[in-house]
C-alpha cells in the first residue's frame, strides 16, 4: 500500500466483492467524510443505494452516495451511462430534501447517453432476464461498441449534447425511430415527441453539469484532492470476471475506477472490498457456495422470484424456521437463513439465494482487484448457524470438480456449476453480538472465522458489521494477531 503526505492527493476505491447487497452503503457513507470528491465509476441508474438527507430516506440510482455530505464534490465517470431525464429526477429528489447538488456535481463528457431507444430495447427484449432492470443500460454499452449502423451514429456522449446539441438530438431521434421499426412498435404505442421533449427539457439543466475537461479529476488529485471511487454492483457480476450472461453490463472492479475517472494509477492509495459473511445472490447464475445448490436456485427463482417472495415464503415456512435450520437438507437451512436474515430484495421482495462464506471466491476478488483491506458485514447473522444440525459455520475453503481439487475459480457456467465446495466446519457462536463494539468482546468462534479469513485473503479486516445500523460496527484493532 502506498503512503501519501497530508497535502498530497490520492484515490481510494471501494467495491462489492460478491454478488451485490454486501452492505457497501454504510461504509461508503462513513468514509465519504474523509474525502473531497466521491466518484461513481460504472453502470447507470441500476444501482440502488439509500441515503439519509435531513432525516429523510432517498433512494438513489446514479448520483454517488457521498451526496448527503453537503460539502463533498461528486463525479460521474466516463464508464457510466447517463439517462439525462432520470438523473434530473434524482437531482430534484435530493434537492427537495434540502441538499444542493447542481453546484457540486460534474459529469464526464465521455459518459454515454442512455437514449430512449435503449430503454425501449431493454424493456422489450431484455428486462427480467439476466437481472436487467429495464433502464436501457445494457443496450447503451452495446452501442458504444457497435458505434454506427447504416448512416446513423449509435453512441452519443454527454459531451455531444453540450457541444452539438441539435445534431445529437436529431441522431437520438433517428436512432429511436429505427429501433421502433425493428421492434415493431408503432407511433401510437410509443410517443416519440413526448420522449424527445422530455430529454430536451432535461438537457437544459444537465448541460451545465457536463465537464469539458476529461482530466478534471486527475488534475484535482494532482492539486491535492482526495477522492473516493465508489463501485456499483459487485465483482461477481463484473461483465468480464463474472460468468456470462448473468452479469451486469459494466466492469465493476478497481481497474475500471481508474479508467472511468482518468486518475493516474500512480495516485491509487487503497482499494477496499466489502463482503457479506452470509453471501447471497439474486437472479440466475452459478453460485458455488449456495446452500442447497441448484435446488435453491430453482426454489428462489420460481415464477421469476415471485412464488417465494418475502411474505409468501414467510407464510409457508415462517412457523418452522428452527426445524428448517436444524434440517439435514441444505436447501431448508438456506430458507431458514433467508427468513432470519431478512434476505429479500429491498424493492421487489424477491428471495436472495443464500450461500456459505466462500474464501475461494473472496480470494479471487481480492487478487483480481489488488484489494488491501476488507469490510465484513452480517457477522451477527453467523449466529444463526448455531441452530443447524452440526452447530457449525461452514467455511468454504476450496473447490472440487469430480472429486479433484482445483486451484482456480472456474469461469464458465458449466464448470462453475459443477463445483463441489470443500467445507471447513468452524464451531458456531450463539451469542447476540449486535451490541458488541470492541473487537476484544467478539466471541472466540467468530475470531476463528475472522482469522481464517484474514490469513487466507492475506489482507486486513478493517471493520466487521454486527447489525444494520451505523453504530453496529466493530473496528478490528489487532485482536486477530
Ligand atoms: P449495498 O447494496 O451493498 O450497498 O447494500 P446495502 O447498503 O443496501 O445493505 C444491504 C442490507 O444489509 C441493508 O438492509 C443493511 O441495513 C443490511 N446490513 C448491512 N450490514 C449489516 C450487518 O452487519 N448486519 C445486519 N444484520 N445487517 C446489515
Amino acid at each position: 500500500m502506498k503512503t501519501f503526505g497530508p497535502d498530497e492527493g490520492y484515490a481510494d476505491v471501494v467495491i462489492g466483492t460478491q454478488h451485490g447487497d454486501e452492505g457497501k452503503g454504510r461504509f461508503v457513507d462513513g468514509l465519504a467524510e474523509r474525502y473531497d470528491w466521491v466518484a461513481r465509476y460504472n453502470g447507470g441508474q441500476n444501482a440502488g443505494h439509500t441515503v439519509k438527507a435531513n432525516g429523510e430516506e432517498i433512494a438513489l440510482n446514479l448520483i454517488p452516495s457521498g451526496v448527503n455530505h453537503p460539502n463533498k464534490k461528486l463525479y460521474i465517470g466516463a464508464l457510466c451511462v447517463v439517462n439525462p431525464a432520470g438523473l434530473l429526477d434524482e437531482i430534484r429528489k435530493v434537492e427537495a430534501a434540502g441538499l444542493q447538488v447542481r453546484n457540486r456535481l460534474r459529469i464526464s463528457p465521455q459518459a454515454s447517453v442512455v437514449q430512449p431507444a435503449h430503454i425501449l430495447r431493454d424493456v422489450k427484449s431484455i428486462k427480467g432476464k439476466v437481472g436487467s432492470t429495464g433502464q436501457g443500460i445494457g443496450p447503451a454499452y452495446a452501442w458504444q461498441a457497435m458505434r454506427v449502423e447504416d448512416d446513423r451514429q449509435l453512441d452519443i456522449r454527454m459531451g455531444d449534447i453540450v457541444r452539438n446539441r441539435q445534431w445529437a438530438l436529431d441522431m437520438i431521434r433517428k436512432n429511436l425511430v429505427a429501433e421502433m421499426e425493428k421492434l415493431n412498435i408503432s407511433g401510437a404505442e410509443f410517443d416519440v415527441e413526448a420522449a424527445m421533449q422530455q430529454l430536451k427539457a432535461s438537457l437544459d439543466i444537465i448541460d451545465s453539469l457536463v465537464e469539458s475537461n476529461p482530466l478534471l479529476l486527475q488534475e484535482e488529485v494532482r492539486r491535492g484532492a482526495k477522492v473516493l471511487m465508489e463501485g456499483a454492483q459487485a465483482f461477481g457480476l463484473d461483465r468480464t470476471f463474472g460468468v456470462t450472461p448473468n452479469v451486469t453490463s459494466s466492469n465493476t472492479g478497481v481497474a475500471a475506477a481508474f479508467v472511468s475517472t482518468a486518475v493516474d494509477v500512480d495516485f491509487k492509495r487503497q482499494a477496499w472490498g466489502v463482503a457479506k459473511l452470509t453471501p447471497s445472490r439474486v437472479g440466475h447464475g452459478p453460485f458455488a457456495a449456495e446452500l442447497g445448490g441448484k435446488r435453491s436456485e430453482e426454489h428462489c427463482m420460481k415464477d421469476g422470484g415471485e412464488y417465494h417472495q418475502k411474505e409468501k415464503e414467510k407464510a409457508i415456512y415462517g412457523d418452522r424456521v428452527a426445524a428448517l435450520l436444524a434440517s439435514d437438507d441444505p436447501l431448508e437451512v438456506g430458507i431458514a437463513m433467508r427468513i432470519l436474515g431478512g434476505e429479500y430484495g429491498a424493492k421487489t421482495g424477491r428471495p436472495r439465494r443464500m450461500g456459505m462464506p466462500d474464501l475461494m471466491q473472496l480470494e479471487y476478488a481480492v487478487k483480481a482487484n489488488g484489494l488491501n483491506g476488507i469490510y465484513l458485514t452480517k457477522a451477527d447473522r453467523l449466529a444463526d448457524f448455531a441452530g443447524t444440525r452440526n452447530g457449525t459455520i461452514p467455511l468454504v475453503t476450496g473447490y472440487r470438480i469430480d472429486n479433484q481439487q482445483i486451484n482456480y475459480v472456474p469461469t464458465t457456467n458449466d464448470e462453475l456449476s459443477a463445483v463441489q465446495p470443500i467445507v471447513q466446519e468452524v464451531e458456531a457462536f450463539s451469542d447476540d453480538i449486535s451490541h458488541v463494539r470492541k473487537d476484544k468482546d467478539l466471541p472466540p468462534q467468530l475470531i476463528d472465522v475472522l482469522r481464517a479469513t484474514r490469513d487466507r485473503l492475506g489482507i486486513d479486516i478493517i471493520e466487521v458489521g454486527v447489525g444494520p445500523s451505523r453504530e453496529q460496527v466493530v473496528k478490528m484493532n489487532g485482536s486477530l494477531d
